[in-house]
C-alpha cells in the first residue's frame, strides 16, 4: 500500500517536491517557522543568472536598477497589490523594518504637545524584535501601551465592534496611535484576525489609549508582523490593508537570508515623515559644509540608506519562480493556499497524535501551548507548540527532549522561540516567577530547561511545504521510544494507511560485518603492544579502589587507545590525549555526533617506533610521525579551527593522512590536524588564577569513570534491545581514568582524588550528550543510556567527573601514572593539606 504523504498534494506531485531536498537525507527538518529550506534547483538557477550576466551597482548601472524595480512588482503580486496601493522597502529582514517604522513614525505633532503625544500600542505576545521597539518609542515621548492576548482578541471582535462608531475627520494636531501585533505568532503559530485593521481604525481599541479621557482623536495606523504568516500563508493585500507589513525572505524561501522589506500602504507613507539619518542613495542633494540635505521623493529611494543588497534581490526572483513551478496550484489555483493547508493538515495530524499519547497508567504524555484547537485554519497555522510529561505527571524539560531529538536526527526548536509574552503566558509565570527563574540561573537560549520543577520553555514543531506525515510519524515514534513508552496508536488519514518503518533499521548505522572487524582489529591490538605489559608494577599500597583502566583518544572524537600499564601525565591531561582532530573543509573541527563513524578509527600510539597509527576496517593502517617536525615555513601550513567556541591552532599533517582520513569517513575533503604545541587554550572557570591548559578535549584535562555507577545504570536500564556489557557502556562514556569502587555514585561527592601518587582536582560533573549513545564499537546510535540517566537523574544528563591536575603528592618530578593505582578520594574541601 503506498503511503499518504499529504492530505492535498499528491504523491507523485509531492514526490517531485522531495526531489528538490535529497541533500537533507534523513534529517526530519521541523523548525520551518525558524527558517524555510531552500529547493535545491534555487541555487543552481541564481548560479547560473551570476555567471551570465553581469550586474552592476544600481547606482550605476540602469539594467540593475530595472531588475529590481521588476522584483519590487514580483512581490506585490506575491500579496495581491501593485504599486498604486503599496511600496517596498527593502531592508534587512523584519527586524530592521519594524525599527524603521518606529524610527520614522510621526507620533506627534508638535514637540512636547503631553496631550497629543501619540501612543505605541503592542500586543504582549509579539515576538521579541517587537518588544524592543518600546525603547524607540519611548524615546519619541509616544505612551506605551501593551493588550494581553485575551483583550486584544476580544476587543477585535467584529461582531462586537458597533459599525457605527464615531469616526471624525483627522485633526491635525492629534497624536497618532501605532499599533504592533503579529498575523501569526511564532511561539504557536497561532492567528490574529487581520480582518479587522477597519475596526481598529475605527477605535474598537480606544479604550486603552489614555488619552480617551481628553476625547482625543486616536488616529490609528497598524504595523502587521507578517514574518510568520507569510512563511506558509497567502496574505491577500487586496482585502485586507494594513498600512505597514514587514517580513523577511528566509522564511518563505530558506534563501536568501539578510533581505527583507517593508511594505507601506501609499496614503498612509506621510506618517513616515521622522526619518533621521541619510545615507548614499537617499538625498537629492545634500551640501557636505552646511546643514542641508532634502531626501528623495520616491519613499523607498528615501528608506533605503547605502547600496541594495541587489545580488540578493535578484536571486529573489528566483525564489518566485522556483516556487511557483514547483507546487501545484489545488486551493483556490494558489500557491501559498495549497502550501497553507498542506502544512495545516500535518500539524493537525501530530496535534491529534501527541493528544492521544498515553502513559502506561493512563496519564496524558503532552501538554499543549497553544490558542487553537486545528478546528479553523483561519486561527491555526502549520506549527504546534507542547511540552512532555513524565508517568508521574512530572515535566521533561526541553534541553533533554532536544538532546533526544538531536539523536534521532530530527530538528526541533525548544525554548521561547523569542517570544517571552507567549512564553510567559502558556507556561503561566508571574513576572516576578519570571526574575526567578533569571536569578536561578536561566537565561534566554541556555539549556536550563527546569526550574524547581517547572519548564521554563517549550518544544515547537513547524512543518514546511517540503514536509510530509512520515516526518510526524518519525516525531511520533522518537516521543514513544524516549518518553512514553506505549504503543502508539495509528493515525487515520482519510486518504491512505501509512505504513510504518520499523525503527531498528533507521538507526542501524554500520553493518553486522562491522563488528567482526572490531573484533580482528582487538586481537591486532593486543598482540602488537603486549610489550607494554612488562613495566606493569604492584600497587604501593593496599587499597579495594583502584584505577582498572586509562585510555587517552588521540585524535578528537575517534576511537580509544587503552594504555596496558601506565601513562605519562603532560600539562595538558595525559600525553597524547586529544591531541590531534579532523577538521572539513570549511575549517571546522568534526565530531562523533555528526560522524558516529569517527570511532571506528582506531589510533595507536607507539612509543618505540614513536609513530601514531591509524586503523580502521577495510583499510591498510596509516601512520604518521610523532616527532614530525612541524616547520611554520615550509611543509606544514598552519590553520586555525574553532572547538566549543575556541579557536585551536594547529598544523595540518599533510595530504596522505588527510586523504586516509576522507576515505575512512566517506567524506571528502578532511584534514587532520595536530594541536599546536604553544597553543594556550585553557579551562574556562570564572575567577580562577591559574587556569589549566588543555589539549581538543571539551572541557577538562581528565575525565574519571566509576565502573560501579556504569554498573548501576546498567542495571536500571530497561530496554531490551540494549545489549551493552559493563565494559561497552563503560566505553561510551569515553572516560580517561576508568575505576571501580563498591559504591556507585560516590565520586560525585568527591572535592579531590588522589590517584597513585598524583592529586587532581574535581571541576565538576560531566554534561552529557547523544554521543553517549553512540555504541564505541560499531558506531551505531542507540537511545539508551541518555534515556535512563536522564529519568535517573531528573532530566540532568550528567555522568562521570572532570578532573584537573594539581600535581604529585610527594613533590617528586614523576610524572607517570600506572594502572592499579589505589584511589584515595577527598571529600571535604577544607582539607587543604598541601
Ligand atoms: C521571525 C520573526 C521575526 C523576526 O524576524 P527576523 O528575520 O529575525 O528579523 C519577527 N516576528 C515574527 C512573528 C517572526 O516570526
Amino acid at each position: 500500500m503506498a503511503t499518504t504523504l499529504s492530505k492535498i498534494i499528491e504523491n507523485d506531485q509531492m514526490q517531485r517536491i522531495l526531489s528538490e531536498f535529497t541533500r537533507l537525507g534523513d534529517l526530519c527538518y521541523l523548525d520551518n517557522a525558524g527558517a524555510a529550506l531552500y529547493p535545491q534547483s534555487l541555487p543552481q538557477r541564481v548560479n547560473q543568472d551570476l555567471l551570465n550576466n553581469i550586474y552592476m551597482n544600481p547606482h550605476t548601472d540602469k539594467y540593475t536598477k530595472d531588475c529590481i524595480e521588476q522584483i519590487r512588482c514580483s512581490i506585490l503580486r506575491h500579496f495581491n497589490t501593485d504599486s498604486s496601493n503599496y511600496s517596498v522597502i527593502f531592508t534587512s529582514g523584519t527586524t530592521q523594518a519594524l525599527k524603521l517604522v518606529v524610527e520614522s513614525f510621526q507620533f506627534a505633532y508638535e514637540q512636547n504637545d503631553v496631550l497629543n503625544c501619540g501612543s505605541f500600542v503592542y500586543l504582549r505576545d509579539n515576538h521579541t524584535s517587537v518588544l524592543g521597539l518600546r525603547e524607540l518609542a519611548t524615546e519619541k515621548d509616544a505612551d506605551i501601551i501593551h493588550i494581553c492576548h485575551d483583550d486584544f482578541l476580544k476587543a477585535l471582535n467584529p461582531e462586537e465592534v458597533t459599525p457605527s462608531m464615531a469616526r471624525r475627520e483627522k485633526y491635525q494636531n492629534d497624536g497618532n496611535t501605532l499599533l504592533v501585533y503579529p498575523a501569526q505568532s511564532n511561539f504557536n503559530g497561532f492567528k490574529y484576525p487581520i480582518n479587522c485593521i477597519q475596526n481598529i481604525k475605527d477605535g474598537c481599541l480606544n479604550s486603552y489609549i489614555k488619552k480617551q479621557l481628553c476625547k482625543v482623536n486616536c488616529n490609528w495606523y497598524v504595523l502587521l508582523d507578517a514574518a510568520s504568516y507569510i512563511s506558509t500563508n497567502k496574505l491577500d493585500l487586496s482585502v485586507n490593508q494594513p498600512d505597514f507589513v514587514c517580513m523577511s525572505f528566509y522564511k518563505i524561501f530558506g534563501y536568501p537570508t539578510g533581505l527583507g522589506a517593508l511594505l507601506v500602504k501609499n496614503s498612509s507613507a506621510h506618517v513616515l515623515n521622522q526619518k533621521k539619518y541619510f545615507g548614499g542613495g537617499t538625498v537629492d542633494i545634500v551640501l557636505s559644509n552646511e546643514d542641508y540635505h532634502v531626501k528623495r521623493k520616491v519613499l523607498h529611494e528615501r528608506f533605503e540608506d547605502g547600496t541594495l543588497p541587489f545580488l540578493s534581490i535578484i536571486a529573489l526572483k528566483h525564489c518566485f519562480d522556483t516556487l511557483n513551478e514547483l507546487i501545484p496550484r489545488i486551493i483556490s489555483e494558489d500557491l501559498m493556499d495549497t502550501i497553507s493547508y498542506h502544512t495545516f493538515y500535518l500539524a493537525k495530524d501530530l496535534y491529534k497524535q501527541l493528544k492521544q499519547l498515553e502513559h502506561r497508567n493512563g496519564n496524558k504524555a503532552a501538554v499543549f501551548y497553544m490558542d487553537s484547537d486545528f478546528t479553523d485554519i483561519k486561527k491555526q497555522g502549520s506549527i504546534v507548540t507542547f511540552g512532555l510529561l513524565r508517568e508521574d505527571g512530572s515535566h521533561i524539560g526541553y534541553s533533554e527532549f532536544q538532546h533526544m531529538a538531536d539523536l534521532f536526527n530530527i530538528s526541533v526548536r525548544t525554548g521561547c522561540f523569542c517570544n517571552s509574552g507567549s512564553c510567559q503566558r502558556h507556561l503561566n509565570a508571574t513576572n516576578k516567577e519570571m526574575k526567578d527563574m533569571y536569578k536561578a540561573g536561566h537565561k534566554c537560549g541556555d539549556e536550563i530547561d527546569l526550574v524547581n520543577g517547572r519548564p521554563t520553555g517549550a518544544i515547537r514543531v513547524s512543518f514546511g511545504y517540503y514536509n510530509t506525515f512520515k516526518d510526524v510519524d518519525k516525531l511520533i515514534l522518537m516521543i514513544c521510544r524516549c518518553f512514553v513508552k506505549t504503543k502508539q496508536k495509528k493515525p487515520s488519514r482519510t486518504l491512505k494507511h501509512v505504513k510504518h518503518v520499523e525503527s531498528k533499521q533507521n538507526f542501524k548505522y554500520i553493518e553486522s560485518k562491522v563488528k567482526k572487524h572490531h573484533e580482528e582489529t582487538m586481537k591486532l591490538l593486543t598482540k602488537d603492544y603486549q610489550n607494554f605489559d612488562i613495566l606493569q608494577e604492584l600497587s604501593p599500597f593496599e587499597s579495594e579502589v583502584t584505577l582498572k583502566e586509562i585510555a587517552i583518544f588521540p585524535i578528537k572524537s575517534c576511537g580509544a587507545f587503552k594504555i596496558k600499564s601506565s601513562w605519562k601525565i603532560g600539562p595538558k591531561g595525559f600525553e597524547y590525549d586529544r591531541e590531534w582532530m579532523i577538521i572539513k573543509d570549511n575549517g571546522v573541527c568534526l565530531t562523533q555526533k555528526q560522524n558516529p563513524r569517527m570511532c571506528m578509527i582506531r589510533p595507536i600510539i607507539d612509543l618505540s617506533k614513536r609513530l601514531l597509527v591509524l586503523n580502521c576496517q577495510g583499510m591498510p593502517p596509516i601512520s604518521i610521525p610523532l616527532d614530525q617536525t612541524y616547520n611554520e615555513h615550509k611543509s606544514a601550513t598552519f590553520c586555525q579551527s574553532k572547538v566549543c567556541t575556541d579557536i585551536i591552532s594547529g598544523y595540518d599533517c599533510g595530504d596522505e593522512v588527510a586523504d586516509w582520513v576522507s576515505n575512512a569517513l566517506e567524506v571528502s575533503f578532511l584534514r587532520l590536524i595536530r594541536q599546536s604545541s604553544d597553543d594556550t587554550r585553557a579551562q574556562k572557570k570564572k575567577g580562577e588564577v591559574d587556569p589549566k591548559l588543555l589539549s581538543l578535549s571539551n572541557q577538562a584535562q581528565y575525565l574519571l569513570i566509576n565502573k560501579a555507577t556504569v554498573r548501576w545504570l546498567s542495571e536500571k536500564i530497561q530496554d531490551p534491545t540494549f545489549q551493552d556489557n559493563t565494559d561497552e557502556l563503560t566505553d561510551r562514556f569515553r572516560g580517561n581514568l576508568i575505576i571501580d569502587m563498591n559504591q556507585e555514585l560516590a565520586e560525585r561527592d568527591w572535592h579531590r582524588v588522589i590517584i597513585g601518587k598524583h592529586e587532581f582536582k574535581v571541576e565538576g560533573q560531566c554534561a552529557r550528550c547523544q554521543m553517549v549513545c553512540i555504541d564505541q564499537k560499531t558506531g551505531e546510535k542507540t537511545v539508551e543510556p541518555l534515556r535512563t540517566i536522564s529519568e535517573q537523574f531528573g532530566g540532568k544528563l550528567r555522568f562521570g567527573i572532570y578532573l584537573s591536575y594539581i600535581g604529585p603528592v610527594d613533590g617528586s618530578k614523576d610524572r607517570v601514572m600506572k594502572l592499579n593505582s589505589p584511589i584515595k578520594p577527598i571529600i571535604n574541601d577544607d582539607d587543604i593539606s598541601r
